[in-house]
This record gives structure tokens, C-alpha cells and sequence, in this order.
């Protein structure tokens, strides 16, 4: 019977040291592995200098290495770059490589589609599909870096990730936890607790788990301090309702100077009051918090309003008032359909995988004609956000977040 194979990147250092010692093989074997392809990123065992034949010939024989197919990859004029991964069994997702002053972040997928259902998000229309697996997750790292290495430049690296992309991350708890470890693995990439961003739209139960959960910084979509205009945003608010919310997040264990990060979307009339206003101060302690706005980008056919710029800068400035830290975000990326979902919608409408090389030309002629919305934030805006002194690794303000649906809203 033939052996099923497993990736040599579903395993923590320690599950892939206890997985070569069922067939003997010790532990130092670990450490190569994890050196060529966590800190040198060269995939193929052939190519691994210090390892012998017959070693190699037993991971040919256990294991895998294929990375997830970069079948599509945009880069807007802000810098910012989309792709486009496909898997084994064709199954699409996105991956988005964000540039901001010193850092390269990437914003991961965590599933294909989404069940929460946020009815702001693209990505919601698509449903369901699955969870990814952790060499799915670690795999959008690997196969970006790759080919930011071939095609950028060889010292390239992301050095920063947030689970913003497609999917609720804290829905695939067990192998977004995994995915963590390798990353802060300190024999491989050993990023940093502070250069991870978890995002969720608020499952309580699974963020009262954290606690099992690598200490990475935790982002919570909140967008209103109302029950009813929340649950009409976000169903999950009518699971968890905001008492039930907080009372999650009271639970997660920060460490000192750590803070939950708040996102708010701002739409106008709608979560942008005065009343709105007090209530969020009610609900969000400063000391442990900080909030960060994003203006609601507005679409033909929108019900909703963006406020202007001068009621964005008044709400932060209330925030501020009040002791908090409160950052404006801009959105990032919108001529290549950053939009969390929108690029695999686009590319899923023209329905040509057949042929790969067809489907990216029409898949690019397709972009070109979509009216490109510049940012529109004022100097006011982003001098705000440039004058933030916070540590610029807790920052998360800059982000693509699945929140910015600037073209795609379906309300
Ligand atoms: S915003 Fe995030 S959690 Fe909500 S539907 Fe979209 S991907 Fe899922």
C-alpha cells in the first residue's frame, strides 16, 4: 500500500522532530530542515548540500514540499501587491504583500471563502469552501518570499504578518495555531510575537481559547458599540453579542504593553455619532486598547456614506481627547483589487483555469478597465497617521484588512 506522504511544512519543529523519530532519524535532521527552508528558503531536499543521499531519499519517500502555485500577482502604484495562490486541488486564495516605512507585511488567508457572513465583505459572498491546512497557510509565506526572491530582489522578506486576508482565522483555530509556531519557530524564520497580527470578526469562544494561542498581537473588528447596527453588519454579532463579545475579550492574556487592537469602519450617520461615541468609550479601555478607523469608501450604488474627512479627524480627535490611541488607516492596493475576496471573484467570473496563461491576460485586461479610485485621504489624514510615534511594531493602522472593501461593499 502506498505511504500518504505529509508536507514537510504542516509540522512545529518539535511535531516534525517527534515525526522523524518514529523512523529513527534524529533530531538534528529537524534543525537542517528547518534551516534550508525556513532561513535559507531552498525547498527541494535534492538541493540541500548537507544532507546525504540516503536521507534525502527518505523525505522523497515521507514527505512533500510542493508550495501553492502563484497563478496571478498585481502590483498597485502604492507598492502594494495581490496574489493570486492556487492549491492542489484548485481551490484559490489570496495573499497580499503590504510595503509601510520598513516593513514588508503579508496579509494571509486563513480559509477558502468565509462563514461569518460579514455583510460588508466580498469574501462573504463565496462562502464556505474550507479551511486551510498549515502548509496552506505557511505556504502563502514560502511561495511569496520565493517569488519576491526571483522577481524583486534576492534579500527581499516579509518581515510582518497579519491573519487579515480571506477567512476567520480563529474558525481554523488548531492549524492557524501551528502556522504560528513555525512562524515564530526561533530555528527558522523567528519572527516576532509583535510582527503578528491576528484578526477576527469576533468568535467568542475561539478568542476565549487564545490563551492556547501564541501571544501575537489580537485585532477585533467591533464597527459598532450597538448590538442592532453590528448584528446587521456582522451575523456573528447575533451568536456573540457585544456583552458576550467583551467579556472574550477580557480573557485573553495580554502581556504588559500589549494592547487589542479595535477595527472601526466608518460609515456615516450609521456608527459615527456622538452617541456612538460614548458608548465606545464605555465599551474600550484606553490603556489596553487602540482603535483604528477606516473610512467607509464609498461605491456607486452605496447606501452608505462616507463621513468627510473632517468628521473622520473629529472622531479620532474624541478618541484621542480621551487618552486613547487612535490611528486613521488608508487603504491600500485598490487599483489591483485588494479588496479581501475581490480578486478571486474577478478571476472566478472569467472562469478560464483551463488555460492559466489566457485567464491572466483576460484577468488583466479586465482590471485595466475598472475605474481606478485614487486615495482621497487629505494631507490632514495622513499627516495624522505619520505623526504616530507608537512602536512602530505594534502598529497595525496601515494594513489591508478585510474591512477594506473600498469597491465591493454588498450591503
Ligand atoms: S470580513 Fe473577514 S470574517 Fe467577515 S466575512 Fe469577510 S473574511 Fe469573513
Amino acid at each position: 500500500m502506498e505511504q500518504i506522504k505529509q508536507s514537510l511544512f504542516s509540522f512545529n519543529y518539535s511535531e516534525l522532530k517527534a515525526r522523524i523519530a518514529v523512523d529513527g532519524k534524529r533530531s538534528f535532521l529537524a534543525d537542517q530542515i528547518y534551516d534550508w527552508v525556513y532561513r535559507k528558503f531552498i525547498f527541494d531536499p535534492e538541493l540541500w548540500t548537507n544532507v546525504g543521499k540516503d536521507t534525502r531519499s527518505y523525505l522523497a519517500q515521507h514527505f512533500t514540499w510542493e508550495l501553492p502555485q502563484i497563478i496571478w500577482n498585481g502590483l498597485s502604484q502604492d507598492g502594494t501587491r495581490k496574489f493570486l495562490l492556487k492549491f492542489a486541488d484548485s481551490q484559490t486564495i489570496e495573499s497580499v504583500a503590504i510595503p509601510a516605512r520598513n516593513r514588508l507585511t503579508l496579509c494571509v488567508s486563513s480559509q477558502v471563502g468565509c462563514a461569518m457572513g460579514c455583510t460588508f465583505c466580498h469574501t462573504a459572498t463565496q462562502g464556505l469552501k474550507r479551511h486551510l491546512k498549515v502548509e496552506e497557510v505557511v505556504g502563502q509565506y514560502l511561495a511569496v518570499t520565493k517569488w519576491l526572491k526571483e522577481n524583486v530582489s534576492e534579500d527581499s522578506r516579509l518581515s510582518n504578518m497579519v491573519y487579515m486576508g480571506q477567512g476567520e482565522p480563529l474558525h481554523n483555530f488548531n492549524a492557524m495555531k501551528t502556522a504560528t509556531e513555525i512562524f515564530l519557530e526561533e530555528k527558522g524564520l523567528h519572527l516576532g510575537q509583535r510582527k503578528i497580527t491576528l484578526s477576527t470578526s469576533g468568535l467568542a469562544p475561539q478568542i476565549e481559547k487564545l490563551k492556547d494561542f501564541p501571544p501575537v498581537n489580537i485585532a477585533i473588528s467591533l464597527h459598532s458599540p450597538r448590538d442592532e447596527v453590528r448584528s446587521k453588519l456582522m451575523p456573528i454579532n447575533k451568536a456573540y453579542n457585544l456583552e458576550r463579545l467583551f467579556a472574550a475579550i477580557d480573557s485573553i492574556p495580554l502581556k504588559a504593553n500589549r494592547r487589542i487592537t479595535y477595527e472601526y469602519l466608518l460609515i456615516d450617520g450609521l456608527n459615527n455619532t456622538q452617541e456612538d461615541l460614548e458608548e465606545l468609550f464605555k465599551l474600550i479601555k484606553p490603556s489596553e486598547s487602540k482603535i483604528n478607523l477606516i473610512p467607509f469608501n464609498e461605491f456607486p450604488g452605496s447606501p452608505f456614506k462616507r463621513p468627510s474627512d473632517q468628521k473622520v479627524l473629529a472622531f479620532q480627535k474624541a478618541f484621542m481627547d480621551r487618552g486613547y490611541t487612535c490611528t486613521i488607516r488608508m487603504t491600500k492596493g485598490e487599483d489591483i483589487l485588494a479588496a479581501c475576496g475581490q480578486l478571486k471573484s474577478e478571476f472566478e467570473k472569467i472562469n478560464l483555469w483551463a488555460d492559466e496563461s489566457v485567464a491572466s491576460v483576460q484577468l488583466t485586461k479586465q482590471l485595466s478597465k475598472l475605474s481606478h479610485k485614487h486615495l482621497e485621504y487629505n494631507v490632514a489624514i495622513q499627516a495624522a497617521e505619520d505623526e504616530d510615534t507608537q512602536d512602530e511594531e505594534d502598529l497595525v493602522d496601515d494594513l489591508v484588512l478585510e474591512m477594506d472593501a473600498a469597491t465591493d461593499l454588498n450591503l
